[in-house]
Formats: C-alpha cells, sequence, structure tokens
C-alpha cells in the first residue's frame, strides 16, 4: 500500500471534497472558509462556473498541443487577450506551467539577452524551488538547505522592511538603495549584472509592499547600468492587489514580468512577457517544455480573464481588502503579540512577535491553527512562518470577509 511522502506537511488537516467560490467542502461535511485560494491562485473562486465551462468544452476539442511541434487555438487566444491587460511595451509572451519555471525562463532570458552572468534579487524574496529559483530565493533557509552548491552569480541586496529595520519607510528605503549601490561598489559590478529580480510585495516573505522610491531607484539604475528589471507578478498578478499587477501601485516600468497563480484559476499554466526586441534575444532552443502552454489551461485563462473583467475583481479586491486590513488591524490592536498587519489589496498579513519584537512563530501557528478548527482556512508565511496570511478569491464578498474578521478575532 502506498501512502503519502512525509515531506507533505499540510498547514491544515482538512481533506477536501469539493470547492465551490470562497469556500471548500471538507469530506466531514463541513464548509471551510478558503482564505488561501490556494496559495494565491483560484482568484475567481474555486470551480467558477464559467471557467469550468470553458475547461471542459476545451478537454473536448484538444488537450495537449505541443507548443514547439503545432501551435493551437488557446493559446494564440491567450495571447492576444493578455495584450488587453500586460503592462505597456511588453507584447511577446512565452508560456510554462509553474511560477518558478517562468523565474527560470526569465532569468535565462535575462543572462542571454545581456550576456551578463549575474543577478540581484532582494532579502525575503521568493521566487520559486526549482534549483535557479531557489537560490534567488532568501525568504527562508529551508527552501534551499540540504542541497547546497546552489548555482551561482546571484547575489542579494536589502528591501525596505521598514517596520522590521524599524525605520520609516523613506528611510528604510534611502538605506536599502545605498546597499545596492554598496554592493555594485564592493561585490559585483553593475555591468556584470544582467537583471533585478523583485516582487512588488514579499509574498513567502511576510506580505512586505515595496514602495514607489524604491522601484524609482532600481529603474534608474536599470537604465544607468544596462539592467534589466524583472517583475515577479506570480502572486500579486491579475487583480490580487486592488490593481491589475502589484507594480501598478508603484509607477515603474518592467522590462519582464513573470506571471503565474492567478492566470489561470488553478490550471497550471505560467509565463514571462517582455518586448519582442527582448524576447527576440533568447536563443532558440533554451526556452520550452512539454507541457508549457498546456490546451486546458490556455483555455481557462482567457475565461479567467474575462470573469476578471465582468465581474469587476480587481475593484473588489482593492474594496474588500481594505475591509480586511481595517479589520485585521483591529483585531491587533487587541493583542500585543501581533506587531504588524500590513498589505495591499488581498494580500494581508499579520505579524506575531514576542514581546521583545521577536519573530515568534510558535503564536502565529497556534493562531492559524485555532482559525482552521472555527472552519477558517490560513497560511503563514515570513522567514519564521511568524506572519499569517489573508489571501482569499478576489470574489469575496463583504460578508464573508465580516466572517472571517470574527472567526479570526476569536482565534487570535
Ligand atoms: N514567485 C512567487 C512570487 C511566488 O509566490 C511563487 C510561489 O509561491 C513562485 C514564484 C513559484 O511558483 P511555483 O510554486 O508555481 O513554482
Amino acid at each position: 500500500m502506498a501512502q503519502l511522502s512525509p515531506l507533505l506537511k499540510q498547514a491544515t488537516p482538512v481533506v477536501v471534497e469539493r470547492g465551490e467560490g470562497v469556500y471548500l467542502h471538507d469530506t466531514t461535511g463541513r464548509r471551510n472558509l478558503d482564505f488561501t485560494a490556494g496559495i494565491g491562485v483560484t482568484s475567481t473562486g474555486h470551480c467558477h462556473p464559467r471557467v469550468v465551462a470553458a475547461a471542459r468544452e476545451q478537454i473536448g476539442k484538444l488537450i495537449h498541443g505541443q507548443y514547439t511541434t503545432v501551435m493551437h487555438k488557446p493559446l494564440l487566444d491567450l495571447t492576444e487577450r493578455l495584450g488587453e491587460v500586460l503592462p505597456p511595451g511588453l507584447d511577446s509572451l512565452f508560456f510554462a506551467n509553474s511560477g518558478s519555471e517562468g523565474i527560470e525562463a526569465a532569468l535565462r532570458l535575462a543572462r542571454q539577452a545581456t550576456g551578463r552572468p549575474n543577478v540581484v534579487v532582494f532579502q525575503g524574496g521568493f521566487h520559486g524551488r526549482t534549483v535557479a529559483a531557489a537560490t534567488m530565493t532568501t525568504s527562508g533557509t529551508r527552501f534551499s538547505a540540504g542541497f547546497s552548491p546552489l548555482m551561482g552569480g546571484v547575489h542579494v541586496a536589502p528591501f525596505p522592511n521598514a517596520y522590521r529595520y524599524g525605520w520609516d519607510v523613506e528611510t528604510a528605503t534611502e538605506f536599502a538603495l545605498r546597499e545596492l549601490d554598496y554592493l555594485f561598489a564592493t561585490v559585483t559590478a553593475p555591468n556584470e549584472t544582467a537583471a533585478f529580480f523583485i516582487e512588488p510585495v514579499l509574498g513567502e516573505g511576510g506580505y512586505v509592499p515595496a514602495n514607489t522610491a524604491f522601484f524609482a531607484g532600481l529603474r534608474e539604475r536599470a537604465d544607468r547600468h544596462g539592467i534589466l528589471l524583472v517583475i515577479d507578478e506570480v502572486q500579486t498578478g491579475f487583480g490580487r492587489t486592488g490593481k491589475f499587477w502589484g507594480h501598478d501601485h508603484f509607477d515603474v516600468r518592467p522590462d519582464v514580468v513573470v506571471i503565474a497563480k492567478g492566470l489561470a484559476s488553478g490550471f497550471p499554466l505560467s509565463g514571462i512577457a517582455a518586448s519582442t526586441e527582448l524576447m527576440s534575444k533568447a536563443w532558440p532552443g533554451s526556452q520550452g517544455g512539454t507541457y508549457g502552454g498546456n490546451a486546458v489551461s490556455c483555455a481557462a485563462a482567457a475565461e479567467t480573464l474575462s470573469v476578471i473583467k465582468d465581474e469587476g475583481l480587481v475593484e473588489n479586491a482593492a474594496a474588500r481588502g481594505e475591509q480586511l486590513l481595517a479589520g485585521a488591524r483591529l483585531v491587533a490592536d487587541k493583542t500585543p503579540r501581533i506587531g504588524d498587519v500590513r498589505g495591499l489589496g488581498l494580500l494581508v498579513g499579520s505579524e506575531f512577535t514576542t514581546e521583545d519584537g521577536q519573530p515568534d512563530n510558535a503564536t502565529a501557528q497556534a493562531a492559524q491553527k485555532a482559525a482552521a478548527e472555527r472552519g477558517l482556512l490560513l497560511l503563514t508565511c515570513g522567514a519564521h512562518m511568524n506572519v499569517v496570511r489573508m489571501i482569499p478569491p478576489l470574489i469575496v464578498t463583504a460578508e464573508q470577509v465580516d466572517e472571517a474578521l470574527e472567526i479570526w478575532a476569536d482565534a487570535v
């Protein structure tokens, strides 16, 4: 008899039978409020009827049409649809399956296009678990422990995490940019740097938003030194933050965006977008994969984009996000163990700290467990797993946010 690997440690004991909107129905017959959305994936809710219908229809026509062998219509249709929402100038798309693969595709493109070996990533960033993506990940040592040596050429610069520095945002930003210049002056030359890789909001790193001045500083250095600015929108894209792209909050022009998660409502699909000029500098044959741009995933993604637009999900994420953030702050006001509550749109994190301000993983996990016992599914994040995060589907209603906050207050 086979059993699941002990490596698979679930955050909750829930065994799901059926998903419907914001709810996961488990095998005990309980309806759980899902404020994890499959780690920020099911933005249109579980099994949105329109996404289900589009996927069903596609399955009957074509499941797999390997894109380096033949082109298929769902991929062409999706490319056209994404053209309506991509940042200006990014008119060329390449597809893969997971966020990590998207990051690796962007890394290959950046190195090939610039002929430079190095990249700069930011402290607390998470970019995935494949070897290159894990090398670029600093949101916890657990993501690469035990399988070093990893890839070379990755340099780490500070992220303006004002709360953890104990400074205001301005001071933290000035410091982080100075440290970046210091890195360039003393460790790695900017003209050996292919790209910056950055998330608009640190995701796994604890739900810490970047800011406009920081992005302006990165853009200026990127332009000055011929470095590409790769924005990892895997967790923040497709309306999650209350604007279509996370970086829309920060008035910055990316050279490459990496997309996944909210793109296809749960079907595996990721991609990179860049200008045609940049994309054509990738070496033929270096990008691709057997399953990339799967036909059913593409059909589901095209319908996901329509649902996001027709149901006003970006606007809903902004409004419900404000409600959730305000409510989570009220809960924090009543407990000294929550040191900071922050977020953007429907990405909201509550950071648990000990009395002397150190990361408090035990209390965070106890609160998460208590919430799960009360029918509210949540996840933790942060290097020490001491930030409890709320990422409900973007279809969440005001009543469901209130219900979740009530459970959260009780659990805390
Ligand atoms: N980048 C970011 C910002 C992510 O949050 C994640 C996953 O959580 C990834 C990349 C990796 O994506 P995947 O798990 O699909 O490989």
